[in-house]
């Protein structure tokens, strides 16, 4: 097949020989126990579905729904950022629902990168930042994010040359893969920084109701500046248990959000609109839901901290998102690392470098399985003797 250019490109998919390890491993009779996947295991609440339910017998969502979105979920996601980031937005120019967040993030590299132009990634980072850009031709700059900053990019440090080619700046706060959090003053400078340099910022927000400790994670647009020049990506997968739903959306500055509308208008027909009710039902509905799921994650979290301290590991209880991100002792790699504990302990973490260069040397364990597979983790983790 002569296939193009974009398709041998694509980086080889690190977690498609992971997997392959553990099939083996099970097809060997090994009990594995995966701590790499970021999938909610709770099931989405009963309201949730009873709402899908009551919605597919509706004959008027059998038909094409617009990409634009319902006009009454427009506004559920406006009064859901008034209520909780106290950010008022206009429904009609300034929120658009998306096919899960993934599909936006995709397609945003779209509105702004032409070949040869440049995207600054997170690194470690989510894979579809810089895979949108090279999809759109350009190419990805990566900012390091480093454990001595916290987790942030240092944007001061971005070559002048690479800046002028830049168009966009992608963040991720609360991170995945790191757990890290960043607060008002950073987006602050982002802000500004961007505005200096006529760089959009794409912030990706997906984690902002998954918090520990009474913490409650900003939007990007409460940040002085941020509506300006930046549009903010959230989702409905981590905060309801709802992956599978496939819906999210994106706010923020009208210009933007009116070019993603028209890429996107050109390439789908919107979530289904029995998805969109329930997104509505979600968005309006009781919230309980949220910190009785963060609990059961917060409960994980310090098990597994505990248990890798007591491996030796350098790790830090996130305030936030998914994910532990662990330092792996020095003069090992983090696929060395990973292959020791699935063979010696039956365990899957992922490797840091899946996530880009800077992931070296860590590993990232996901707190999404169920609590009787979390302990018989734990307590072989807590065997071994490295
Ligand atoms: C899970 C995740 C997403 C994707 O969420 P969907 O809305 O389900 O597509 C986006 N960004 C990050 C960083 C994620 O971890």
């Amino acid at each position: 097949m002569n296939f193009a250019r974009r398709i041998e490109k694509l980086p080889p998919y690190l977690f498609a020989e992971i997997s392959r390890k553990i099939a083996e491993k099970r097809s060997q009779g090994v009990d594995v126990i995966s701590l790499a996947i970021g999938d909610p295991d709770l099931p989405t609440p009963e309201h949730l579905i009873e709402s899908l339910r009551e919605a597919s017998l509706d004959v008027a969502n059998h038909r094409y729904p617009e990409t634009v979105g319902l006009l009454e979920l427009r506004e559920a996601i406006a009064r859901w950022y008034e209520r909780r980031f106290g950010v008022s937005l206009d429904p009609q120019r300034e929120v658009l629902p998306l096919i899960g967040s993934k599909e936006g993030i995709g397609h945003i590299a779209l509105c702004f990168v032409d070949p040869g132009d440049v995207a600054l990634v997170p690194d470690p980072g989510y894979p579809v930042y810089a895979v949108g850009t090279m999809f759109a031709g350009g190419e990805a700059y990566y900012l390091p994010l480093r454990e001595e900053n916290g987790f942030l990019p240092d944007l001061e440090a971005v070559p002048p040359d690479v800046l002028r080619k830049a168009k966009a700046l992608w963040l991720n706060y609360p991170n995945n893969p790191t757990g890290a959090v960043a607060d008002l003053a950073f987006f602050e400078r982002a802000a500004a920084f961007a505005r200096e340099h006529g760089l959009a910022v794409l912030h990706d927000g997906p984690y902002s109701e998954v918090a520990f400790d009474g913490y409650r994670p900003p939007s990007f647009l409460e940040a002085e500046g941020a509506r300006e020049v930046g549009i903010e990506f959230h989702s409905l997968s981590k905060s309801y248990n709802m992956t599978g739903w496939r819906v999210a959306m994106a706010v923020g500055n009208a210009e933007i959000i009116d070019a993603l509308m028209r890429v996107k208008s050109n390439l789908d027909s919107g979530i289904p609109q029995a998805i969109q009710r329930m997104a509505i039902a979600a968005l309006d509905g009781p919230q309980e839901c949220i910190e009785e799921h963060n609990l059961v994650y917060q409960r994980r979290r310090d098990r597994l901290v505990s248990a890798l301290r007591g491996l030796g590991l350098r790790v830090s209880p996130p305030k936030a998102s998914l994910y532990v991100w662990a330092r792996v002792p020095d003069g090992t790699s983090s696929v060395q690392y990973a292959t020791r504990l699935l063979d010696e302990a039956g365990v899957v973490v992922t490797p840091g470098i899946g996530y880009g260069p800077s992931g070296e040397g860590y590993v990232r364990l996901s707190l999404t399985i169920p609590d009787e597979q979390l302990e018989e983790g734990v307590r072989r983790l807590e065997a071994l003797r490295l």
